[in-house]
């Protein structure tokens, strides 16, 4: 009977389609276009059947104004001959795997119409702490399985009562098809739990605000794990949070409720605002307005020149804010800060939470399970050009599209870097992210990179043909690739890490090369087994690379744990800038730290901050990485200018072999003999940034001159200072160059699987 088959346009949308409102889209469209056909959601995205004179209109009007939150990667269209249709319908997904290419949506932070709704008393959602709709919720974090319908989600043991059953199946409804909807009546529910675990009779929210105001700490249940929330107000209830959670000086996040909120304690730059209402609703980190409208404790941030800050995301988010303002007139500012111990994974089941008892003194929770653990993530906003600084919740696992000359070959997985680990899966021009592990050496952290690695290769259907790890030859993540690469049979390749990182860049902005790049860090193992940190990397468009200079190395001591201990290093780096052990004293410096051996070689500018911060007397024991760097940093910023200092200037740069060396020791000199003559801190810091960054722009200037390069790639954590970047940046541009850095993804360790998924074998 093939007379009887009809002309049908098939279209089919890959890309950020599902979870989003695609399908209900599609059928208004048609409907008002008078369309006959299906859509549907598949393993590949959405497939469109359309049938009548309408569907080239349906075609041209889905390209030129896709759905709000749709990120389409490719439309492909063909004629196909189907039997006919009556109407347009919606079908139910089909279950049997077919070709990866749909893309799981992140999380959605509640949007304008469900906050409406929360607080409209006649709506049957009013106070509901998990309204959503096809424009807000969660997605990532509670998704179990693809194709992403109700039943492969946490949301399947809630059974949809009537009323949201036929929101679900109206095709006119904001909440069409939206999986994770829920109502009082039949969706999931909050519950206040006391530290050991026992539910209290009351209303919970209403309570949880009154406990945060009388200087309790709450674990409240978030999107991607539980937060340890308190008033941010309360000087008490902050230091007991620093001393139950082990963290001495890292900064905590902050919530306010609303913009006008956040500029009562800090500057917010032009595209700040927009960052904070995103969907993604990131931690943004913030200038510190000085001296602030509101009182908060001095232990939030010390010695930083930024607030991390963010906007409620969630409807429980959202109520706890309303039930605080009950009791406060002052606008609430919470600490919201990740349920864990030091740097393990965030606690993301009641299970995890109160194996880590001790924490906090109730729960606020829900019954809603987390399926895939998710950290918040956060974006340095300081200025209108804004930077990752980790990738996670908002924008986890949303992939970064390559362009053709960074197409990946064999299906990769690259493990990433052992701090700030995230790893990356990439297979032909995509490259998918996992969320933000953290530092990999603990068990927790490692069953958590398995996990989140398991469920980003079922989605995307990337069987990795290669796996690529860093040089080291002791990081937990080189290790955790051998295992993976002997289980599954799979060829291990090793890149080295600031190679990674000015890739990192260059896929970032497809820049095919050559490129002369600055990489700059902490940490980083090098072809000769030194540990470098400040190199000069030049990277051909083959791919091959080459170190043209370095920051010329010193000595330091091993330490104990994994950080550095700046005064150790300051010690080392002083004698060996010809400072005598005797005039170590004139700093309060101990002469006894510079008999110890210094059995580590590196071109680290982490180390030369620590030492110049250790110095300096700004910072002297680091609790965390990149503290001393900060803190220096914060000091500088508050010198206003150190133009007064007329120094004379010293040539730091010096070639041998062909390798162009900068010299640290007459910075380490001219700092030490500054502060023993008593010029203030801020001064020398400010000027310590300055020499520095005129000698990088130099250093620059040469070899792109001798190499005959015009693009400049920056990364590295050390870029992740202000003073340095944009005055480098801006120096450089000012030259003439092409500068590029990282800006979707960290510049710092985060970003290294990106680099490592493009290095060629
Ligand atoms: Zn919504
Ligand atoms: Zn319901």
């Amino acid at each position: 009977m093939g007379d009887q088959l009809r002309t049908t346009l098939e279209i089919t949308v890959t890309g950020q389609v599902q979870g989003i409102g695609f399908r209900p889209y599609i059928y208004r469209l048609a409907k008002r276009l008078g369309i006959r056909g299906t859509v549907t959601n598949t393993r590949a995205g959405v497939t469109i059947l359309a049938q009548g004179r309408g569907a080239n209109r349906l075609l041209a009007h889905l390209q030129k104004h896709p759905p709000r939150l749709a990120l389409i990667s490719e439309i492909r269209v063909r004629t196909v001959r189907k039997p006919p249709c009556s109407g347009f319908d919606i079908i139910p997904s089909p279950t049997s795997p077919a070709k990866p290419g749909v893309e799981v949506l992140p999380d959605l932070a509640t949007c304008s119409a469900c906050r409406r709704e929360l607080t409209d008393p006649h709506n049957r959602r009013y106070l509901y702490p998990f309204i959503n709709c096809t424009q807000c919720g969660p997605r990532y974090t509670i998704i179990l399985q693809l194709p992403y319908d109700r039943e492969r989600t946490t949301m399947r043991k809630f059974r949809m009562c009537e009323e949201c059953q036929k929101e679900y199946l109206s095709p006119a409804n904001r909440r069409f098809h939206a999986e994770p909807i829920a109502c009082p009546r039949c969706g999931p529910a909050v519950q206040l739990l006391n530290k050991k675990g026992r539910p209290i009779s009351c209303d919970p929210i209403d309570k949880a605000a009154r406990l945060i105001l009388g200087g309790k700490i709450l674990a409240v249940k978030g999107l991607g794990g539980f937060h340890l929330c308190c008033d941010a107000r309360n000087d008490l209830a902050v230091r007991r949070l620093r001393r139950l959670k082990g963290r001495d000086q890292k900064p905590f996040a902050l919530m306010v409720e609303s913009l006008t909120a956040v500029r009562n304690i800090c500057h917010l730059p032009a595209g700040a605002g927009r960052l904070l209402r995103s969907p993604a609703a990131p931690i943004v980190l913030l200038p510190k307005r000085k001296p602030a409208k509101a009182r908060l404790a001095p232990l939030i941030a010390p010695h930083n020149p930024a607030y991390g800050i963010l906007l409620p995301y969630t409807p429980l988010h959202l109520l706890i804010f309303k039930s605080l303002k009950k009791y406060q007139v002052k606008p609430p500012v919470l600490i919201m800060t990740s349920a864990n111990v030091s740097d393990e994974p965030i606690a993301a089941s009641e299970e995890e939470l109160f194996n880590r008892s001790g924490l906090f003194d109730y729960v606020l929770t829900h019954n809603r399970e987390i399926a895939n653990r998710c950290d918040d993530s956060v974006i340095q906003a300081e200025t209108a050009n804004a930077i990752m600084v980790r990738r996670s919740r908002g924008y986890t696992p949303r992939p970064l599209h390559l362009s053709r000359v960074f197409h990946v070959k064999h299906p990769t997985l690259a493990v990433g870097a052992d701090s700030k680990n995230c790893f990356a899966l990439a297979a032909g021009g995509r490259v998918f992210a996992g969320p933000h592990i953290g530092e990999l050496e603990t068990a927790a952290a490692e069953r958590f990179f398995l996990a989140a690695l398991q469920r980003l290769t079922d989605w995307t259907g990337i069987k990795p043909a290669r796996v690529v790890c860093d040089l080291h030859p002791d990081y937990s993540s080189v290790r955790l690739a051998e295992t993976l690469s002997r289980k599954f049979q799979l060829p291990l390749k090793r890149v080295q890490h600031h190679y990674a990182h000015i890739l990192s860049v260059m896929a970032e902005h497809g820049l095919r090369g050559p490129v002369l790049g600055l990489a700059a860090d902490g940490t980083g193992y090098g072809l000769d087994r030194a540990i470098w940190g400040c190199e000069f990397l030049l990277i051909n468009p083959d791919r091959t690379w080459k170190r043209l200079g370095h920051l010329a190395y010193l000595r330091h001591g091993a330490s104990a744990g994994y950080l550095a201990d700046p005064v150790q290093v300051a010690v080392s780096y002083l004698l060996q800038s010809g400072i005598e052990p005797g005039a170590l004293r004139r700093l309060g410096l101990p002469v006894s730290a510079a008999y110890a051996p210094a059995p580590v070689i590196t071109s680290s500018l982490g180390r030369l901050f620590d030492a110049v911060a250790a110095i300096t007397g700004v910072c002297r024991r680091a609790t965390f990485e990149g503290e001393p760097a900060i803190a220096l940093e914060n000091e500088a910023l508050s010198a206003g200018t150190a133009s007064e200092l007329k120094l004379a200037e010293v040539e730091l740069l010096s070639t041998d072999e062909e390798m162009l060396l900068l010299d640290p020791r007459p910075l380490i000199r001219t700092v030490f003999q500054l502060i023993c003559s008593r010029v203030p801190a801020g001064k020398v810091s400010l000027w310590f940034h300055q020499t520095l960054v005129g000698a990088f722009h130099q250093a620059l200037i040469r070899l792109a001159e001798l190499n005959q390069i015009n693009t400049i790639c920056l990364s590295g954590g050390s870029f992740q200072n202000r003073l340095l970047r944009l005055e480098l940046v801006r120096r450089l541009r000012g030259s003439g160059f092409r500068v590029y850095h990282n800006q979707e993804f960290p510049l710092n360790d985060g970003g290294i699987a990106l680099g490592q998924a493009v290095a060629l074998d």
